[in-house]
C-alpha cells in the first residue's frame, strides 16, 4: 500500500466569506489549525490565550488599514475605529461589521467578561469592555489580542 498523502485542496482565506455550503475554516480540526498557527498564534487563537501587553505587534500601531483574522483572513477591524486605550493591547470601538464577530459570555478568572471571537472560523480575539469613559462614539472597547489579527495596511 502506498502511504496517503494528506492533500488539502481547500482554497486560500479570500476576501469574502466563503459560501456556507463549501468546506472553509470553520471546519478545520484543531490538528488542522496547530499545523497551520504558530505555538503562539495557537494558544491565543484557539486556547483562548492573552500575550502580554506592550508586547504585541499592535498595540501602538497607527498605519491604517484593514485588521483581519489572522486564523482565517476574515475581514475584522478597520483602523479608523483604533484608538489609544493605555492597556497595552490593540483597542478598537467597533468591529468592522457587527456580523464579523461574536460574542460569549466569559467567567473565567472571577470575572464576568464578553470575549470576542472570529465569526467565521470561531477563533478568540480578545474581549469587549464597555462604560469605561472612553471618548470614542460606542464607549466600548475591543480589547485585542496582536497575535489574533493581522494589519493589511491600505493601498495609497
Ligand atoms: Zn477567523
Amino acid at each position: 500500500m502506498s502511504e496517503t498523502t494528506r492533500h488539502d485542496d481547500r482554497p486560500e482565506p479570500a476576501d469574502r466569506p466563503e459560501p456556507a455550503d463549501r468546506p472553509g475554516p470553520a471546519d478545520r480540526t484543531e490538528q488542522d489549525w496547530r499545523s497551520i498557527l504558530s505555538p503562539e498564534e495557537y494558544h491565543v487563537l484557539r486556547e483562548a490565550g492573552t500575550e502580554r501587553p506592550f508586547t504585541g505587534e499592535y498595540w501602538n500601531t497607527e498605519t491604517e488599514g484593514v485588521y483581519t483574522c489572522r486564523a482565517c483572513g476574515a475581514e475584522l477591524f478597520r483602523s479608523e475605529t483604533k484608538f489609544d486605550a493605555h492597556c497595552g493591547w490593540p483597542s478598537f470601538y467597533a468591529p468592522l461589521a457587527e456580523d464579523r464577530v461574536r460574542y460569549i459570555k466569559d467567567t473565567t478568572l472571577g470575572m464576568e467578561r464578553v470575549e470576542v471571537r472570529c465569526a467565521a472560523c470561531d477563533s478568540h480575539m480578545g474581549h469587549v469592555f464597555g462604560g469605561e469613559g472612553f471618548p470614542t462614539p460606542t464607549d466600548l472597547r475591543y480589547c485585542i489580542n496582536s497575535v489574533s489579527v493581522r494589519l493589511v495596511p491600505a493601498s495609497s
